[in-house]
């Protein structure tokens, strides 16, 4: 396949609209009781609306549309009034009813959008619509080597309760896209309408890509890549995408409106089907469900319940707690590491050594034992405890982290440990001092060479205090203390 190199490709304008699915994190499905839970065996959870049964009638889940008002909210969409289900009529053998209940053109929430920071520069892409519907079930294709093929339905996700969410096409790179898809997913994951976890395909992203030479009005033909979870695939397959058309319209040629898969193998994009072939849904309202009334009072009390937006928590940490923008922006990556923050800072009274231990320290050590901070073995109250220990002169930076590798391994509080290791930091000037005084009768060499003018030596001696005192000597009292002895 021909690609555009990149001088080629800087005449031309890239466009993107992106479709997210989101998974609303209720424990039943959209239209019935069967759980939602992630991984059971297959087709453990079913009945007879998600089967798809003659005459079971769906019942809609009133959290999933609470969940779904929440994202609405939070991505600054006006949230309609009345909105309306319909089906969307496909056939596949992971849709028993022969039909998807979806929204089609008067949908939950219109005319939102999300600010985007990239390289410094801040852009407002506006969001379409969001609208509900529920997911279709999992086909899995086996033995296609063999002569012996099957493939297996699961319904276990059929009808699980879903957000699409629909961005106008003003997303201008991949970077672009990026930002928008890691501010869509962390604004959706801070107002609690859905952990966002890709692995378990909580969050899937159609990209729909075309591209203009710069100054032309009219937008390209859009070509849309469907089914992706994965940030990294999503730039990848953008920068295939501008590359390839890129190249064949320069050719003289024209592109094809197609959806197209991404080979994650190959990092190349191919033509799954063209327009012609495109389903005609024949949408129609849904006959067995009322249309859908969000009262003025409802969605003021889901926005009044609504967390904090990370946006909003990212200007606060910043001000509060006198945060660099940087900080404050890992710090608020996930509600849970922003709360475990500010705990730390509260407890400790000292926010910068709060950002410093959660960004350092633990994350490190969280990463190595594979866990997340919801599981950290050290609490954010115990952490608080330490740092505060470290504000007070108790321990030094250096004696912390081997009481914080102690607490991580034991779960025991900085206190227990400092106290049972006998680990406190020795700052007492009087019995530094008589330490000093042996180190200097037993080293005369050293100290006539320091006196002669070598003062680099002072490293010498205080490496022999902290050896002294197993490096529970307070640096700073060593210091002064030996200038003034060897002085
Ligand atoms: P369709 O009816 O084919 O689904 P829509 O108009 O609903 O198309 O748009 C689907 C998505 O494609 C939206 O996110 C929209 O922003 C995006 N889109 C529309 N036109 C273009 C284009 N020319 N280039 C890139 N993206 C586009
Ligand atoms: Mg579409």
């Amino acid at each position: 396949m021909r690609i555009a190199d990149p001088a080629t490709v800087a005449k031309y304008e890239t466009v993107i609209g992106l479709e997210v699915h989101v998974q609303l994190g209720t424990a039943t499905k959209l239209f019935s009781g069967s759980s939602t839970e992630f991984g059971n065996p297959p087709n453990t959870q079913t009945d007879p609306v998600t089967l798809g049964l003659p005459g079971a009638l769906p019942v809609l889940n009133r959290q999933a549309v609470a969940y779904g008002v929440m994202a609405s909210l939070a991505l600054n969409c006006e949230v309609r009034n009345f909105s309306r289900f319909a089906r969307k009529n496909y056939f596949y053998p992971d849709l028993p009813k022969g039909y998807q209940i979806s929204q089609f053109d008067q949908p939950l929430a219109e005319h939102g959008w999300l600010d985007i920071s990239v390289d410094g520069k801040t852009r407002r892409i506006g969001i379409t619509r969001l609208h509900l519907e529920e997911d279709a079930g999992k086909t899995i294709h086996d033995g296609f080597q063999d002569s012996n093929r099957y493939s297996y339905v699961d319904l276990n996700r059929a009808g699980v309760p879903l957000a699409e969410i629909v961005s106008e096409p003003d997303i201008r790179s991949s970077d672009e896209a990026v930002a928008y898809l890691t501010e869509l997913k962390q604004i959706v994951q801070f107002v609690g309408a859905s952990a966002c976890d890709m692995e378990k395909g909580q969050l899937r992203c159609d990209v729909n890509i075309s591209v203009r030479p710069w100054g032309q009005q009219k937008f390209g033909t859009k070509v849309e890549v469907k089914n992706m979870n994965s940030f990294r695939f999503i730039k990848q397959a953008l920068e295939f995408e501008i590359g390839r058309q890129v190249a064949v319209v320069e050719a003289g040629g024209v592109i094809p409106q197609q959806t197209r898969l991404f080979n994650v193998q190959t990092g190349e994009t191919v033509a799954m089907r063209s327009k012609e072939q495109a389903h005609d849904y024949r949408y129609f309202p849904e006959p067995d469900l009322m249309p859908l009334i969000v009262s003025e009072e409802w969605k003021e009390e889901i926005r009044a319940s609504m967390a904090e937006l990370p946006a909003a928590k990212r200007a606060r940490f910043v001000s509060e707690y006198e945060l660099s923008d940087y900080d404050a922006g890992v710090l608020t990556l996930t509600p849970q590491t922003a709360d475990y923050f500010e705990q730390v800072a509260k407890g400790s009274g000292d926010a910068k050594g709060a950002a410093n231990w959660v960004q350092g320290e633990l994350a490190g050590a969280l990463n190595a034992a594979g866990k997340g901070i919801e599981d950290s073995p050290v609490s954010a109250v115990q952490l608080g405890e330490l740092v505060r220990l470290i504000g007070d002169g108790t321990l030094s930076g250096k004696l912390a982290k081997d009481v914080f590798a102690k607490m991580f391994g034991s779960g025991r509080s900085a206190a227990e440990i400092v106290e049972a290791e006998g680990l406190k930091q020795i700052s007492d000037t009087g019995e530094l001092q008589k330490i000093i005084d042996d180190i200097l009768a037993h080293n005369q060499k050293q100290v006539e060479t320091y006196r002669g003018g070598k003062t680099g030596l002072l490293g010498f001696f205080v490496g022999q205090v902290m050896k002294a005192t197993r490096g529970q000597a307070d640096p700073g009292a060593v210091n002064e203390l030996l200038r003034k002895s060897l002085g």
